[in-house]
This record gives structure tokens, C-alpha cells and sequence, in this order.
């Protein structure tokens, strides 16, 4: 079923709104409160972008291009509503757009939320909470006021989703599915109810092998996010795999640790936020950050690490170099591609890949 007939079908059984959410963090359980739909949009990659692009600089991100275009086309018109997180100055500035310039009748909800601190810093805790108070206030006329218990109730919901998507993550060589397939799963979440998504996660994690399976050369993906989902195709077919994942859509959103149970609900969001692995848009830093990245390829046997970044996404090329320095001092070679979200990911690009997964070493 496609999103568009997903979300009819959502809004006719269960009553269910839809809210549209841009990337990248935000509370997915305060709208699973609400009863809500959150449906993330991540591009779409290869939509016309006129006559919508002449509302931003060509040096603004193909996302951020893409959600305009999309939204301008009318193709967002079933949505009660526009998240948009702080993620960044492309989605912020979109933010102001949206509605400055009237160019949706949707109502934009805008979530801050802290960069670049750490997870004891009561300041940032203090804000963090605040600023979920405040979305809370803003949704309420729209959508009503969740109850302690409902958000008790999206925040179990959520963190089962989040345990799943980790243990598939960590096992991914027990699974015979190539990477596309393996990504739609995780990646379904975008669009999907929590307990869907729970219910596809279990399914795929039943057909686990009892032994690794992969014989493919394992790489560690990193980026904001895997489109065109053909550049997994692309990493399979050049005869690698994604055996650490480490895209901003994926695994930089889930929560390391649980909550203490007896937190009140808006405590326990605000944990689980801080518990977040570090991600280039919440301005972890740079050293702390390429560290840790270096210590889960390791953990996996990673060969060698492909980061493939959006074109002009200034918060993820900020990190790049130092990344790249770590691993390859650390013997792990890497390779540096951009994306602009087009529709297919170019027969050029694929033979760079080839050629780089070709030079790395076979496991033994
Ligand atoms: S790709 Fe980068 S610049 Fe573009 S919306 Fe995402 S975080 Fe912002």
C-alpha cells in the first residue's frame, strides 16, 4: 500500500490525523499520543523542482529543494499539518517560508531543539523540556492534549520500535535480504503506525539465520540519508554490505538508552533525546563523534566506510574530514560521495563505488 492510500486508510479506520514531518529529530511519541500519523518527508528524491526552486538559493540542499516542490505541488494537501524540527538553516528558513509567504494552508508547528551539549547540561535538559511543552501547547488546538498515560503508553511503543531496529542493526549479517529490502523495513517507520512498524520489524527479524550469512565485504554507511535507495543496490551489487549503519534517518534517532520507568513522560522524552547517538545536525563533537563512528566499524569488521552526503548539506560536510582522517589512520579507507536526491543514483557514481569496494579487503 502506498503512503497516500496508507494514510486514507489511517484517517477512515482509526480516525487518525496526519501531520507531515520534516527531517531530521523530533518527538515521534508526542504525536502517537495525539493519535496522530506522522508521515516524515525525505526529499522525495528525483520530484520537479520548478517552479517551486525559485523560492531558494541553488546553493540550498536537495531536500529541502525536493520538500518545497513537493509541498508547492499540492502532493502534501492531504496532511492536517507541518512539523518542522530545527534541524538546520535550509529547514529553518523553509519553516518561515511555509507560512510568510503563504505558500501551504497547513498550520507549521516549529521544534527547537538543543545542539551541541552535553547530555548533563541542565540547561539544555531545561530547554529540551520546555520546547516539548511548548509543541504540546501548539498542537492542542489542532489535535487535543494527550494525557500522562497515553504518553506513557506512544513513549513504550516507541522504544519497542527502537530496540527492534537496533537488534536488526546489530545483526544484519544473520539476514540473507539484500540492503534495499533490509532498509525498507527500517525505513518504513517514516510513514507507518508504530505498531505497523513493530509488527514488519518482527517479521523480518524471524528470518534470521542462525549464522552470519553475508559473505559480502561489510562497510560502514554514513550520511543524512540513503536516496536514491538504489545506492544500496549499487553497494550490494559492487559486492559490499551495509554492515554498520550510521544515516541520520536510521540509526543516528534511536534511543541508546531506556528511560528510568517511573520518569514523567516529558523527563523520559527528554532522556531518550539525549541518548541519541551523536549526529551532525545536534553538533556533537567532531572528534567525539568520528570516534564513536570508528568504534562501531570495528565492532562490525567494517572494510572500509562510504559517506554519501546530500550536496550542500553544510552540517554533515562539517564533519567529514576529521572522519575521514580518524579512519584512516586507523587503516579504514574511505570514500566521499554526494547526492542531489535525484531519481537514480548516476552509472558514474556507481563505477566510483565499484572501484572502491573492489580495493578493500575481503574478510577472511
Ligand atoms: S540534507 Fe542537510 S542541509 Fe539539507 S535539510 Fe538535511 S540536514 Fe539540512
Amino acid at each position: 500500500m502506498d503512503r497516500k492510500a496508507y494514510i486514507a486508510e489511517q484517517k477512515e479506520k482509526r480516525g487518525r490525523k496526519t501531520v507531515l514531518v520534516f527531517p531530521i529529530h523530533y518527538p515521534r511519541e508526542v504525536l502517537t499520543a495525539l493519535n496522530v500519523l506522522g508521515v516524515e518527508i525525505w526529499g522525495p528524491p528525483g520530484f520537479p523542482r520548478a517552479p517551486a526552486s525559485t523560492h531558494l538559493q541553488p546553493f540550498i540542499c536537495g531536500i529541502a529543494h525536493n520538500i518545497l516542490a513537493f509541498i508547492m505541488a499540492g502532493k502534501a494537501d492531504v496532511v492536517d499539518g507541518i512539523l518542522c524540527p530545527h534541524t538546520c538553516d535550509s529547514l529553518q528558513m523553509l519553516a518561515s517560508l511555509l507560512p510568510d509567504f503563504k505558500l501551504t494552508d497547513k498550520p507549521c508547528f516549529r521544534f527547537r531543539h538543543p545542539k551541541g551539549k552535553s547530555p548533563d547540561s541542565k540547561s539544555a535538559r531545561g530547554f529540551y523540556k520546555a520546547e516539548l511543552k511548548g509543541l504540546l501547547d501548539k498542537l492542542e488546538p489542532f489535535f487535543g492534549r494527550p494525557s500522562e498515560a497515553e504518553l506513557q503508553k506512544a513513549i513504550g511503543l516507541h522504544l519497542e520500535a527502537d530496540e527492534l531496529k537496533l537488534k536488526l542493526l546489530d545483526q544484519r549479517a544473520y539476514f540473507t535480504t539484500n540492503d534495499r529490502a533490509f532498509y525498507e523495513v527500517l525505513r518504513a517507520g517514516e510513514y507507518l503506525w508504530v505498531e505497523d512498524h513493530i509488527a514488519m520489524m518482527k517479521k523480518l527479524l524471524e528470518s534470521k539465520s542462525p549464522e552470519p550469512v553475508e559473505k559480502r565485504k561489510p562497510i560502514m554507511v554514513s550520511g543524512i540519508v540513503p536516496e536514491p535507495m538504489d545506492i544500496l543496490d549499487a553497494i550490494n551489487n559492487a559486492g559490499a554490505f551495509a554492515a554498520a549503519d550510521d544515516f541520520a534517518a536510521i540509526s543516528r534517532r534511536i534511543a541508546m538508552k531506556r528511560p528510568n520507568p517511573d520518569s514523567d513522560p516529558l523527563d523520559a522524552l527528554t532522556d531518550m533525546f539525549f541518548a541519541r547517538r551523536g549526529c551532525t545536525t545536534l553538533g556533537t563533537e567532531l572528534e567525539e563523534r568520528a570516534n564513536l563512528l570508528l568504534k562501531l566499524a570495528k565492532s562490525r569488521d567494517c572494510r572500509g566506510l562510504l559517506i554519501y552526503n546530500v550536496k550542500f548539506c553544510e552540517p554533515e560536510a562539517f564533519y567529514v574530514p576529521d572522519t575521514q582522517d580518524i579512519f584512516k589512520k586507523a587503516g579504514i579507507p574511505s570514500l566521499y560521495m554526494e547526492t542531489e536526491l535525484e531519481a537514480e543514483f548516476s552509472g558514474q557514481a556507481s563505477t566510483r563505488l565499484e572501484a572502491f569496494i573492489e580495493m578493500l579487503e575481503q574478510p577472511s
